[in-house]
């Protein structure tokens, strides 16, 4: 019997990874629902190949709003599946009978919602969408309590943890170690960042992403939300998570136990692998379009501090963590609004951290204890980061 998979942000770069991997497992894993922000072209054709159930389209405005049930007219080969456009659409992906797993790979906040009501209704949740951790951790992990959900991570630094930690007690670990590339500025000197323009922080040098992350990335605030997103996961105290440049990419994450054993996890840079294994876990199985493991290409592999006084949101991000309450899902929220306003030319590089630490002086002391007290400080955070820049 096979699985049935909603892909949520099918058209990303790791909803196309994922159905790479998810085609070369038909057998185990059957595409039920797709849905993507407005690519329909793209959708379409991922739709006419994987045949799901369910294809939603959230921007009604990429559709030729004719509400639900809408299918392109361009595509007669979709004509199998059932066509639907909005937000709810994510919802109602990830609740579906059919379905057994949901891969969120929607980009940000907005994907919030499809994950609570995933786990809710007793579905695994493989999370790429680490910004729904970060943001409501808590709400997560009560959710997945009621609902018999769980969340399996797809971040490789995460999934590198989990294999790292298979069978072992919380109470044999020391720490966690993620490692960190560095971005595209690791070796920069500080005064040439504040004229870092955006071609040059979208040049990532071991993965290719999408452009939110890959910003993210160069400012570290990546790490940050990857240090939040390992607390909540793993339930371990700030103080026990560390991070480490690691320029290769290659090993993905440490473990230290407390005997002084270090267990990581190594591959190449490629999220097929950590994308199979949250479909999977805690099973290994066969997949032959990973490339053999070739430890003398990947060499040398090397690792150095981390540069804090040079990438502030990464210190801002883990402190939000600390902080708890809302303030991780502002800095969350200002980080997204201040990426977004970069990527559109309104602001420098090195102002995005200042933004973020503005948000979180004024927002991050706001309450965070239900959805609503959370969404209402993510949206103040982003008006507050709009208003700074005039926009
Ligand atoms: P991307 O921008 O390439 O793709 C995002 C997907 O989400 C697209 O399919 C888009 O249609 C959809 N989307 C965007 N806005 C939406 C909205 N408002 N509502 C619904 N759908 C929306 O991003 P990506 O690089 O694939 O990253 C996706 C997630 O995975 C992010 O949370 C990122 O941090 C995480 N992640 C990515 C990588 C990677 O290698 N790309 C690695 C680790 C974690
Ligand atoms: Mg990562």
């Amino acid at each position: 019997m096979t699985l049935g998979v909603a892909l949520l942000g099918s058209t990303g770069s790791i909803g196309t990874t994922a159905l790479r991997v998810l085609d070369r497992q038909r057998n185990r894993f059957r595409v039920a629902a797709l849905t993507a922000f407005a690519n329909t072209a793209l959708l379409a054709e991922q739709a006419a190949r994987f045949r799901p159930t369910f294809v939603g389209v959230v921007n009604r405005a990429g559709t030729n709003g004719a509400g639900t049930n809408h299918e392109p007219t361009t595509h007669e080969a979709t004509a199998h599946s059932s066509w639907h456009t909005g937000q709810e659409c994510l919802i109602e992906a990830a609740t579906r009978d059919d379905v057994d797993i949901v891969l969120n790979a929607v980009v940000g906040a907005a994907g919030l919602d499809a994950t609570l009501a995933a786990l809710e209704a007793g579905k695994r949740v493989a999370l790429a969408n680490k910004e729904t951790l970060v943001m409501a951790g808590d709400l997560a992990a009560a959710a997945a309590r009621r609902g018999g959900g769980e969340i399996v991570p797809v971040d490789s630094e995460h999934s590198a943890i989990l294999q790292c930690l298979a069978g072992r007690r919380p109470s044999d670990v020391r720490r966690v170690i993620l490692t960190a590339s560095g971005g595209p500025f690791r070796d920069w000197p500080a005064e040439r960042l504040a004229c870092a323009t955006v071609d040059d922080a979208l040049q990532h040098p071991t993965w290719t992403m999408g452009r939110k992350i890959t910003v993210d990335s160069a400012t570290l605030a990546n790490k940050a939300l990857e240090v939040i997103e390992a607390h909540y996961l793993f339930d371990l105290p700030y103080d026990r998570i560390e991070i480490i440049v690691h320029p290769q990419s290659v090993v993905h994450s440490l473990v230290e136990f407390v005997d002084g054993s270090v267990l990581a996890q190594l591959s190449a840079p490629t999220m097929e692998l950590p994308v199979l294994y949250a479909l999977t876990h805690p099973e290994r199985v066969p997949d032959d379009g990973v490339r053999p493991f070739d430890p003398v290409a990947c060499s040398p592999l090397t690792f150095e501090p981390v540069r804090y006084d040079e990438f502030p949101a990464l210190r801002l991000g883990m402190e939000a963590g600390r902080a708890a309450g809302a303030a991780p899902a502002v800095f969350n929220a200002a980080n997204e609004q201040a990426v977004a306003l970069f990527l559109e030319g309104r602001l420098t590089f090195t102002q995005i951290a200042s933004a973020i630490g503005s948000a979180l002086e004024v927002f991050g002391g706001s309450a965070g204890d239900s959805r609503e007290a959370l969404l209402a400080a993510d949206a103040a955070a982003r008006r507050h980061v709009r208003s700074l820049f005039s926009c």
